[in-house]
């Protein structure tokens, strides 16, 4: 008979998005910022946020113009912080047995990077992916979803159907790839401008400040199965 603590734990998954959720600012954004061959990923981010293209042309046409040698881009990567309660959250829920996963807009290469830095790469993630080719990185969007053309990585794609199952879906992000899945978890955990606008549209959320927050919150949700 399994334990039922930890059964009730493991009825659900939890899914975080990565770029200011678990890292201490935008990692891609400093990434883009610093390392752009020329000016037009500007264009790019002032086209995309007014709407003109979708998040997948952006961030296509902002990596297409990055220029660096990939010992240069390791070096930035290494002064980016992430928030200490992400192992916190990390241990929590391997202790109850519960699955965890990064489903992140931003791209393999940085993000494997950065978590193996911290010794965080036993968590599992979900990502666009980058080929290097000297200098300069091509990038390409294996969980692009024609039926959601706002979304470059579809989020939500990994809990839907065909990977839907009974278990309670938890979501915690911060920024606008983060909409999509929000709208299809269980349980969604906000921040910065996820959480305006959920509230602006009236969708339930529970408002955190740091993964710290989040872990205590849990603790309640995987135990008494409220929220
Ligand atoms: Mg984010
Ligand atoms: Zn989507």
């Amino acid at each position: 008979m399994p334990d039922p603590a930890t059964q009730r734990g493991a009825g659900h998954r939890v899914f975080i998005d990565f770029d200011n959720t678990i890292t201490i600012g935008d990692m891609l954004d400093g990434v883009i910022e610093r390392f752009a061959g020329d000016e037009s990923w500007r264009t790019f981010e002032e086209d995309w946020a007014v709407g003109r293209i979708g998040t997948r042309a952006c961030l296509e046409g902002q990596v297409l113009t990055l220029r660096a040698e990939w010992s240069e881009l390791r070096a930035h990567l290494d002064g980016i912080e992430l928030d200490p309660g992400f192992a916190v959250l990390r241990d929590q829920l391997r202790r109850e047995q519960v699955e965890f996963t990064i489903l992140s807009d931003n791209f393999d290469l940085f993000v494997s990077h950065l978590l193996q830095r911290h010794g965080l790469d036993d968590v599992p993630f979900q990502s666009n992916h980058v080929e290097r080719v000297g200098n300069r990185f091509l990038p390409s969007f294996p969980h692009a979803n024609p039926e959601c053309p706002g979304c470059a990585h579809c989020k939500k794609t990994h809990f839907l159907p065909p990977h839907h199952d009974a278990r309670r879906v938890i979501y915690i992000g911060d920024g606008r790839s983060d909409v999509c899945p929000s709208l299809h978890a269980d349980i969604v955990f906000a921040k910065d401008s996820l959480l305006t606008h959920l509230q602006k549209k009236g969708i339930a959320c529970i408002p955190y400040r740091n993964l710290t927050e989040v872990s205590q919150r849990l603790e309640t949700i995987l135990h008494d199965n409220v929220q």
